[in-house]
């Protein structure tokens, strides 16, 4: 199937070094559509020596990118914007077909992604230092923010528009110049965003980008942890690898922004708004088809509402249309890819293994595609299981019966996670108290749809450090400089 994008163009399929260019060994690999598992594109696929000429054109741009007054990055990432919005059908029709995401909320990532640039634009003329009153006679006292230097950003295929965008966008806003290594699966929504940010005039060399297949991620991605010229480094991904990258960056003292895994609870007390949490948990839950990293991993609900909660979720869910997301209808589009399935199935088998019972779905769906799995309600779902340990990352709600506030919450926090939680009550005390005592970077109260630029988004625990968004993005991208000035 074509991919009906206005313009040819936004698919360069090459890496952007200073300017578009081949891998230097020459190599490619092909990007697959995960609905039909066909490659419909492919891209270089780099290493080591590609790694190094983008940190050389990044370091070499870095003095001259920090002079422009921040108002000239700020238009500069306006106009940026503006394209970004300009683009947002073809963009979006392009994050659908190598992410598999529903055209509406392809289209909805792009808009989602623009906000971030957006916001920035306007957060780079506001960073502001402070004046400090000195403790003696004849001395002045000031702090100034200052752009750390280059900046390794590595996203991950889930959200392959935003988590570009919200990476890029502050560090180009705080003055600091940029080397982008996206996910094998979904390079080319990347690729297209710089293609954009070039013709915005972000100039040559303050944000380069190589794609890399999954054998090469951590070649491309090693140069940059060795190199002390990278000064921060901004990742998005699963734990283990934040873990890996924190560890490796440790020699060079690099400063790290770490958005990793998460296992949200998702907890309804008796006197929840019962329709109100159904809703809540299927757009928490079903956006992106469950690949979302604030995604309600375990649903506790309480023994008073239990069985009402579960019998409307089973026919809310399994009302859910599954197929490709060139089919207008669709709402649950294919898994990335068969490894994600794999994982689903074996999550889901588990469960009945050890006493849960399917309520809707609970299989893969061949008819449909490799990489389809059906939207999955199970009850009976305990501490014990895997999909209550591990990030499932597919459409599958395992739900707990819990009898009291106390015990909820314990299970809820017994878990090394902490970027997302949701509950729902209509009791003022209990919000205060619960909201907390949750463990937790994010907590929906009585809603399901938290992110937002404005937002401070990242999680505690081993769900990493660091905000993305809000007035405290920019501060990920700068250090404060202390000057003291004598003799007055
Ligand atoms: P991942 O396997 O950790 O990959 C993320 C990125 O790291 C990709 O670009 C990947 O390249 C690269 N990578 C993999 N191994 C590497 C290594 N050894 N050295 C250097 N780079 C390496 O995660 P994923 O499966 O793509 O994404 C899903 C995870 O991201 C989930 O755990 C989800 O919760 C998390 N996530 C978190 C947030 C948040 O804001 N907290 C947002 C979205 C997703 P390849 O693609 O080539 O493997």
């Amino acid at each position: 199937m074509p991919l009906s994008i206005r313009r040819d163009d936004l698919l360069p399929g090459r890496n952007f070094i200073g300017r578009w260019c081949e891998a230097q060994l020459g190599r490619r690999f092909d990007v697959a559509d995960p609905a039909t598992d066909t490659v419909f594109a492919s891209v270089p696929d780099s290493g080591e020596d590609d790694a190094r000429a983008a940190l050389e054109a990044a370091h070499a741009a870095f003095t001259a990118w920090r002079a422009v007054p921040a108002r000239q990055r700020a238009q500069i990432l306006k106009r940026w914007n503006d394209l970004i919005v300009a683009h947002q059908e073809d963009l979006g029709r392009l994050i659908s077909r190598e992410q598999g995401k529903p055209l509406a909320e392809g289209r909805g990532e792009v808009a989602y992604a623009a906000s971030y640039v957006e916001w920035f634009a306007e957060e780079a003329t506001r960073a502001n230092g402070d004046v400090i009153p000195a403790p003696v006679v004849g001395r002045r006292m000031f702090a100034l923010k200052e752009p750390v230097g280059v900046v390794a950003a590595i996203t991950p295929w889930n959200f392959p528009a935003a988590m570009i965008a919200r990476k890029i966008a502050p560090a180009l806003a705080a003055g600091c110049t940029v080397v982008c290594k996206p996910a094998e699966d979904t390079p080319l929504t990347s690729l297209a965003l710089v293609k954009l940010a070039e013709e915005a005039g972000v100039p040559p060399g303050v944000l380069n980008i190589v794609t890399a297949s999954r054998e090469r991620a951590a070649e491309v991605v090693d140069v940059w942890l060795d190199d002390p010229r990278v000064r921060k480094i901004s990742f998005t991904g699963s734990t283990p690898v934040g873990k890996h990258l924190a560890r490796r960056s440790a020699d060079t003292l690099k400063k790290l922004s770490l958005e990793l895994g998460g296992n949200a609870p998702f907890i309804v007390f008796d006197d929840a708004d019962i329709d109100a949490a159904v809703e809540g948990l299927m757009a928490a839950k079903f956006r992106n088809g469950g690949q979302t990293c604030v995604s309600p991993n375990r649903v506790y609900v309480q023994a008073g509402v239990h069985d009402t909660f579960a019998d409307k979720l089973a026919e809310r869910v399994a009302a859910l249309k599954v197929g490709p997301a060139s089919d207008a209808g669709s709402q649950i589009g294919p898994m990335i890819n068969a490894r994600a399935v794999d994982k689903i199935e074996r999550h889901v088998r588990d469960a009945v293994d050890r006493g849960a019972r399917i309520l809707v779905g609970g299989q893969r769906l061949p008819a449909v595609g490799r990489n389809y799995f059906a939207p999955t309600v199970l009850i009976g779902a305990d501490t014990t299981m895997a999909c209550a340990c591990e990030e499932t990352f597919g459409p599958v709600v395992p739900v707990t019966r819990f009898e009291t506030e106390a015990e909820v919450v314990a299970a809820a926090n017994a878990t090394p996670y902490g970027l997302a939680a949701y509950f729902y009550s209509r009791d003022v005390k209990r919000i205060w108290r619960v909201a907390e005592a949750l463990e937790a970077g994010l907590v929906g109260i009585n809603e399901g749809a938290l992110a937002a630029e404005a937002a401070p988004f990242g999680g505690v625990k081993e769900s990493g450090y660091g905000r993305e968004g809000s007035i405290h993005g920019l501060d990920e991208y700068m250090h404060l400089k202390y000057l003291c000035q004598g003799q007055l």
